[in-house]
């Protein structure tokens, strides 16, 4: 099997991906190397073919492939290599990788190795929703693929499970494809989207946001022809009719290879397990992006991308500290917290910010921290937390922890 080199290999070309190996090529002697399992780099930008893009990185507002084109260009000009049809598929070594390619198997190896290889959505199977096992189902990214790459029909009238950012994408990208949105459909008990996403959508897309409900069944054969939902509060449940269903949300990150290491995952992000410099706990494996908040818009990703490579650097300049640290712990409403662990010494994470996920909405939230049992820092917050999207904290809020106690803890007074 033949086997290459790199100094940094980088497994994912998505904003992440794409963003370190920007920073990291013209800082480095030697190759910086990206792969990608898919025959174009771009990750899911490529295919949301709605504005939205660039904000914060770029000081732009792009659609998601034009983001996409101009972060490969940008990454291709810094001299960073982009293998595209390059699934990595495990582990040689702690420092080699695994990769099927059309022309044959390699071993990769990287002095320093990112995992930037994003979210997922689960699907209707990983959510146990039964009935018919009909056509006409999909995530918003098998939605996505099927309309703007792949060019094909989905239907005529769909029902979105979710209310949230990713849920108003799916149904643009449904009216584009000629297909009207008669429901979207959320179990929480207000639409988890911004105010001026779900407001407006609704007149723009004349549907209308289900709350406190859930899709139960799935009804059709051969194609769908309709959903069950139950409204929780009532107990009601009707049929609507549709010929399509967008499971959107629920995502999970794309930890296969950090799974196949043994790479200490966190237990409720369930992305490998990071500091806040972007070090998972295996010396030499860095992680970013969606695959550690699953998830963050494209620019914070990619934000992301330029503070591990600011990480990766200090690696390969020696400092290889050891993974020790306290372990930050997301309690109550709140679902997960990235970064989920305090080394000492480690700088502030990527914007200086704390990416937390909750399950309830709050107003005005106040962020308080404990460790061993005292109350070490909070922070009254000027903007609500809400279910669907990430919540952001000024990691001052730790400022007081010490990386050689107990476990911070996390929660919303
Ligand atoms: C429907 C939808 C709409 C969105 N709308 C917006 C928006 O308007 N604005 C915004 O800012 N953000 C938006 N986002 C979020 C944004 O797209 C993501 O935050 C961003 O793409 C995350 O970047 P990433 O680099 O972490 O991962 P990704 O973009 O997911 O890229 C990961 C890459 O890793 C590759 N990969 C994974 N595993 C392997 C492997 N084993 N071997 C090789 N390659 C692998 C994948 O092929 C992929 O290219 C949207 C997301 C979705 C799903």
């Amino acid at each position: 099997m033949k086997s290459v080199s790199a100094r940094v290999v980088i497994v994912g070309a998505g904003p992440s991906g794409l963003r370190a190996a920007t920073e990291l090529a013209p800082k480095l002697p030697g190759e910086v190397l990206v792969l990608d399992r898919e025959s174009v780099a771009g990750g899911v930008p490529r295919h949301c073919d709605h504005p939205g893009y660039g904000i914060r990185d770029l000081g732009r507002f792009l659609t998601g492939p034009g983001y996409a084109q101009r972060l490969v260009h940008t990454a291709v000009n810094a001299g960073a290599r982009i293998q595209t049809n390059a699934m990595v598929t495990g582990w040689a070594d702690e420092s080699t990788l695994e990769v099927t390619t059309p022309q044959g198997r390699r071993r990769v190896r990287g002095e320093a190795i990112i995992l930037a290889t994003g979210a997922r959505e689960r699907p209707r199977s990983a959510r146990w929703v039964p009935g018919d096992r009909a056509a006409g189902v999909f995530t918003t990214a098998e939605l996505q693929q099927q309309v703007h790459l792949e060019r094909l029909p989905v239907g005529s009238r769909a029902v979105v499970v979710g209310a949230e950012l990713v849920s108003w994408s799916a149904a643009m990208t449904l009216r584009q494809a000629g297909v009207r949105t008669v429901a979207m459909v959320t179990h929480y008990p207000k639409p988890d989207a911004y105010a001026v996403f779900s407001g407006p959508g609704r007149v723009m897309f004349a549907t209308s946001v289900l709350t406190s409900s859930r899709v139960t069944r799935v009804v059709g054969r051969g194609r769908v022809s309709g959903v069950e939902v139950l409204n929780e509060q009532t107990g009601a449940r009707r049929l609507i009719e549709c010929d399509t269903v967008v499971f959107t949300g629920d995502w999970i990150p794309d930890h296969e290879l950090a799974r196949a290491a043994g790479i200490e995952l966190d237990e409720k992000t369930l992305g490998p397990r990071v500091d806040s410099t972007l070090r998972t706990m295996r010396e030499g494996v860095f992680a970013a992006g969606n695959v550690v908040h699953p998830v963050d818009t494209a620019d914070i990703a990619a934000l992301d991308g330029a503070h591990v490579a600011a990480s990766v650097l200090s690696y390969l300049g020696g400092d290889t500290r050891s993974a020790a640290g306290a372990p930050i712990v997301a309690t109550g409403p709140i679902r997960w917290v990235a970064p989920s662990l305090l080394r000492p010494g480690a700088a502030a994470p990527s914007r200086g910010k704390l990416l937390m996920w909750v399950d309830e909405y709050r107003a005005l939230p106040r962020l308080v921290a404990t460790q061993d049992g005292q109350v070490i820092g909070s922070a009254k917050l000027a903007w609500p937390a809400s279910p669907g999207r990430v919540f952001r904290a000024p990691w001052s809020v730790l400022a007081k922890a010490d990386p050689s106690g107990g476990e911070v803890r996390l929660s919303l007074g």
